[in-house]
């Protein structure tokens, strides 16, 4: 496929009277692909215990804190094009919000991007496509994000994956051109209850219901004596499963570098997640209707694909 060049417009500035190509705007000059990596539920904790050294390559691995505590908003709020933020202390909300979408200049290669621009629907995809004239795509994991759901908007393709574990299959199937940048959404399982690799014997997961799982008893008439808690986890356990997060991380290390391998080098990556896990802090588990902060603490890494 040739390259499409735009008339008029200086370089590495949006200008939105350029002509278009098959019923998108050309791609401004110096554009970068972005490709936004989010691995669902993984804590932050569990990322430097894995040290996986590809993804160290990327860039400098912040501790940043989601805005949501589940799959939906948190992935809402990412479309928004609002990041995991770093709570900064003394900054207002607005303040923060409008320097965190001005780093789209840096991220993109187009110069002049402000919030602004991404109004009024202030939702990346549709920035990115009907402004830019990205194509965009995505490929989820978790059937709460299905392409039925509110935030397939603007989206060029939006796939469910077959299995919700298996990050390599979606890198098989990136695909890039040379006429419009292309921004793609990852949302990874691997991370996510049960952390399993695709290669593991669905039969061989763990279990978190019956009084042999993580949650005990939960059938039963609680402490019908009226002395002592009842047991509700087995600590021994939740300290493997977040083992087998670690292991997940170590795991998609190494599709990380199938992915650098593959993406274009003129592409801004973003690897993240959309909440944390509990693993018994406070006698909680995993995520959701959960107000602790571990359920909010995350990963957060950006740069130039190495
Ligand atoms: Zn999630």
């Amino acid at each position: 496929m040739g390259v499409l060049r735009r008339r008029g417009g200086q370089a590495g500035t949006p200008d939105a009277s350029s002509g278009e190509a098959g019923g998108l705007p050309l791609r401004p000059a110096g554009a970068r692909n972005l490709v936004m990596v989010v691995l669902d539920s993984l804590r932050y904790d569990s990322w430097t215990e894995a040290e996986p050294s590809t993804l160290a390559s990327l860039g400098q691995l912040e501790r940043r804190w989601s805005y949501a505590s589940w799959t939906a908003p948190s992935h809402y709020n990412l479309l928004m094009g609002l990041l995991p933020h770093s709570s900064p202390a003394e900054v207002f909300a607005s303040e923060y919000y409008k320097r965190d979408f001005a780093r789209y200049s840096e991220r993109l290669g187009i110069e002049g991007i402000e919030f602004r621009k991404f109004l009024p629907s202030i939702f990346l995809p549709t920035f990115l496509r009907h402004t830019l004239g990205y194509s965009t795509h995505a490929m989820v994991s978790m059937p709460v994000l299905n392409p039925h759901t509110a935030i397939n908007r603007d989206f060029d393709s939006y796939r469910l994956m077959p299995r919700h574990n298996d990050m390599a299959a979606m890198v098989d199937e990136l695909e890039f051109d040379d006429a419009h940048p292309s921004f793609y959404l990852l949302n990874v399982g691997e991370t996510h209850y049960p952390y399993a690799l695709p290669d593991e014997d669905p039969s061989r997961w763990p279990r978190i219901s019956g009084v042999h799982g993580v949650f005990r008893h939960l059938d039963e008439d609680p402490d019908p004596e009226g002395g002592g808690a009842r047991e509700f986890f087995d600590q021994v356990q939740l300290t493997e499963l977040q083992g087998r997060q670690v292991r997940a991380v170590s795991y998609l290390d190494s599709v990380f570098a199938r992915l650098f391998d593959r993406l274009p080098s003129n592409t801004w990556v973003i690897v993240t997640s959309d909440h944390g896990e509990l693993f018994g802090e406070d006698r909680y588990f995993g995520h959701g209707p959960i107000s602790h902060p571990k359920v909010l603490e995350v990963p957060f890494v950006e740069g130039l694909v190495p």
